[in-house]
């Protein structure tokens, strides 16, 4: 790994353009414009536009520190790592530029989780008989086969190469023994030590590889441009030094919006009550950098939610919980939903309760399975009663209500038949009683930039955006065409499958004659 670049090295190459550059009109709203840009001197030439936050811009590249790469990657998590490791293995010389002072973003916080079919893994645990048309069509089914099937289809095509490419950077990978909700087969590898575990091996192989640059601290401001095409972009370095990087070709892997409340508004706002564990740079720039080049953007409303965290030690709950029986319970006292379902699909019903909340209601049948339960009991965030009477009276719920509810619910545990067609039952549901109060999480949003299958941001003519690559969080997904829709391990997907093909591709095309690539399905996809 380089550690930083110098300017000379910079000037040698054909990118001196750059640093002799001036600017003169500003279009308006950039924040980077130098003292020296004057609306009233149109007569002066004007050499770069850029994009930036608030419009298109022209900025002074001549007043910046000059770098220069083949392949310039924005955003060092999953897929931005992936892009620079692909990248770099092609050949190219990489600038990988990250906002916050370490590398991983969302991925290193994330649980680590990739469904993958046909791996040595997946052969050893026994599930032999597995396909990536399975995995495709588990990931279309709780979107309605609302998304972009040729984007699922690609990353299940590729998610075998991922756990292999990644082995080879020393992660290792097992299969999980429970059945994953909504999967058909034992397919999801978990990698050892989570998110953090992963994201650690990839950072370290990275590391070792001379010919990629880490820029940590640096936010990466806008995009440089020629006409509409991107040739580099701009921002300030850990020092708070303006730069203006000039490479063949821009891979942007800065995520998605997850921690940026007005764009939240704007396109999830069932999820604005939900609490965040999202990574800090998911300020969601990215994308609009991609539409003000005129990039479609796709599913804006989508995301991934996790309806159980503890509301009264600020912890991520357990899921387990409901899935073997427990129930939610609102502050009127009743069941609201199918508590046994998708992780995600469950947040937007609880936040939409009074108070966003509910009461996570079980009894010994599933405390006597959940690994945290003396933790948070040693914590006093559990509720208890002998009696479904107490347990109101505990949580401050109307008794007769939860009494009527609890009861429909045993009710329904011997008839095999609930009002909310639960399809998993406990044995019974006697008490004592306990209960967690929780609400939803977002992690990160799952829409943003099309791309084709190769990586390529699209316009809604279908046309490419020359020069630039994108992948992850910033990209469209293919999650659900709009809310909580969610099959674990798309994010990981997303990222690092489609940080890959960016990567190899932003290292082995030439800008100016990138066409959009199509797909068709094969006979052996299903
Ligand atoms: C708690 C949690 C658990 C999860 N578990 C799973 C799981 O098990 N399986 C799964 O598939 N998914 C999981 N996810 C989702 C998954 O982590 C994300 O979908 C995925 O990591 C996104 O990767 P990314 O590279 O697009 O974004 P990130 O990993 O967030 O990386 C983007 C990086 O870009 C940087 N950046 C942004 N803007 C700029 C800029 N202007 N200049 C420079 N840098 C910039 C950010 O700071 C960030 O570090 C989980 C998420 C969370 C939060």
């Amino acid at each position: 790994m380089k550690n930083s670049i110098s300017r000379r090295d910079f000037l040698k190459g054909s990118a001196a353009a750059v640093a002799t550059a001036a600017v003169a009109g500003v279009l308006g709203g950039c924040s980077n414009n130098s003292s020296s840009s004057d609306n009233n001197q149109p007569e002066q030439k004007v050499d770069y536009n850029a994009t930036s936050n608030t419009g298109l811009c022209n900025v002074d590249v001549a007043s910046m520190d000059a770098w220069e790469a083949d392949v310039a990657v924005i955003g060092g998590g999953g897929a931005g790592i992936c892009a620079a490791i692909a990248a770099a293995e092609k050949g190219a010389n990489v600038i990988i530029m990250e906002k916050v002072g370490y590398l991983g973003g969302a991925t290193i916080l994330s649980g680590g989780k990739i469904p993958a079919t046909g791996t040595e893994e997946q052969i050893a645990y026994g599930e032999t008989d597995d396909t990536v048309g399975a995995n495709a069509q588990d990931i279309l089914r709780p979107n309605n086969y609302s998304v972009r099937e040729e984007l699922v289809y690609t990353v299940c095509e590729n998610a075998k190469d991922m756990i292999e490419w990644t082995k080879s950077m020393g992660v290792n990978w097992s299969i999980m023994d429970s059945l994953y909700y909504g999967q058909s087969a034992h397919r999801m590898h978990f990698a050892e030590g989570s998110g953090q575990g992963m994201t650690t091996k990839m950072i370290e192989h990275l590391n070792s590889l001379e010919s990629i640059t880490v820029k940590l601290s640096t936010a990466v401001e806008g995009l440089l441009l020629e006409g509409d095409t991107v040739i580099g972009c701009y921002g300030k370095d850990d020092a708070g030094k303006a730069f203006a990087l000039k490479a063949k070709n821009v891979v942007l892997a800065s995520s998605g919006f997850g921690n940026n409340e007005e764009m939240l508004q704007k396109y999830c706002p069932e999820a604005v009550p939900a609490v965040k564990i999202v990574a800090a740079g998911a300020t969601g720039e990215g994308i609009k950098w991609g539409e003000q080049l005129g990039a479609e953007l796709a599913c804006m409303g989508a995301y991934q939610g996790y309806a159980f965290h503890n509301v009264d030690n600020d912890t991520t709950s357990d899921q387990g919980l409901a899935n073997n029986g427990a129930i939610f319970i609102n502050e009127q006292g009743r069941r609201f939903c199918n508590e046994y379902g998708g992780y995600s699909e469950l947040t937007p019903h609880i936040l939409a309760q009074t108070n966003h909340i509910c009461y996570l209601t079980f009894t010994d049948i599933q405390a006597e399975k959940c690994a945290n339960f003396q933790t948070w009991d040693e914590a006093g965030i559990v509720f208890k009663g002998n009696t479904v009477e107490e347990l109101a009276a505990a949580i401050g719920v109307d008794a007769a209500t939860m009494t009527k509810t609890v009861n429909a619910y045993k009710e329904g545990i011997t008839k095999g038949e609930d009002v909310f067609n639960r399809t998993k039952l406990p044995a019974n549901f006697d008490g004592p009683y306990y209960a967690l109060k929780i609400t939803g999480e977002i992690r990160h949003t799952q829409g943003g930039i099309a791309t084709d299958v190769a990586a390529h941001p699209l316009r809604a003519d279908g046309s490419v955006i020359q020069g630039l690559y994108a992948a992850g969080g910033c990209t469209e997904g293919f999650s659900s065409g709009d809310g909580a829709a969610y099959m674990s391990g798309n994010g990981l997907l997303q990222a690092m499958i489609f940080g890959k093909i960016a990567g190899i591709n932003a290292a082995t095309e030439t800008r100016g004659d990138v066409k959009a690539v199509t797909w068709t399905k094969s006979e052996i996809d299903n």
